[in-house]
């Protein structure tokens, strides 16, 4: 490495000390060891409070996101790993302020690399176009980024050891507007342990970021299974078209 790309290395990590702080992967390299993440997932872990990232560009944030896309790559960090696929780190614009927390990836997810691919993925691109956007308007990402096998339920363990990315996409992103689908993201986010139904349709706040409305509903996989709960889900979305100032139809 010549001097001039050292020196343009460390102008970047200055640029992310000061723009992205408490970046959970980017400020030691790596993925934080097991116990120091910083958000309220099981309840008792350190508080923190994030810093306004606005001022960051679009492009800035873009960069950011790309790296820790890079680390999620290559993560090791829980048992997902030696059965996956592919990692399903994310993708969308998020520009308009919303962003979608699922569950895990399925086996359309593992083999594509891509979140909401399969028949739900279908049914959560329909359900945004109803709300009158596109899917590449709105952040989509999931709990964990690794497919559990059989699709079951990631364990909490494995809800730890990811989280740190999921952390990170929402620094970076910085959405105004979540709709957490289903219950596994609800209860990591928001540290409840109700079921989806005692919740859903709720506004409820992120523990360490407050300024984010959050609306927990069904997972659009649940609706494939009851097709009768897509009508709360519909009220659901429309809750958050209000809130975002978009026309709701008659
Ligand atoms: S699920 Fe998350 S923590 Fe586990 S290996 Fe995949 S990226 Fe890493």
């Amino acid at each position: 490495m010549d001097r001039s790309s050292e020196e343009d290395i460390e102008v970047y990590l200055r640029y992310l000390e000061k723009n992205i702080p408490n970046l959970a992967f980017l400020s030691s390299g790596k993925a934080l060891p097991k116990g120091s993440l910083k958000i309220n997932l099981s309840g008792n872990q350190n508080k923190i409070t994030p810093e306004p990232t606005r001022s960051v560009s679009l492009k800035e944030n873009a960069m950011v996101l790309e790296d820790v896309r890079s680390m999620a790559l290559s993560c090791q960090q829980c048992p997902l790993a030696k059965t996956r696929q592919n990692v399903v780190f994310g993708e969308g614009s998020g520009r308009s302020g919303l962003m979608f927390v699922g569950e895990g990836p399925g086996a359309d997810e593992d083999r594509t690399g891509r979140p909401f691919v399969g028949r739900a993925g279908d049914l959560l691109t329909k359900m945004i176009l109803a709300m009158g956007l596109k899917r590449e308007d709105v952040y989509i990402a999931n709990t964990v980024k690794c497919r559990p096998p059989g699709n079951r339920v990631p364990s909490p363990e494995e809800r730890e050891a990811c989280s740190p990315f999921l952390l990170d996409q929402i620094r970076i992103l910085n959405p105004k507007y979540m709709v957490l689908l289903g219950q596994t993201a609800m209860q990591a986010l928001l540290s409840r342990t109700e079921g989806i139904s005692r919740l859903r349709g709720q506004e409820c706040r992120l523990p360490d970021f407050p300024g984010v409305r959050v609306l927990p509903t069904y997972h659009p996989a649940y609706l494939l299974r009851n097709p009768y709960a897509k009508k709360d889900v519909w009220s659901d979305l429309k809750t958050v078209m209000n809130w975002m100032g978009l026309p709701l139809p008659e």
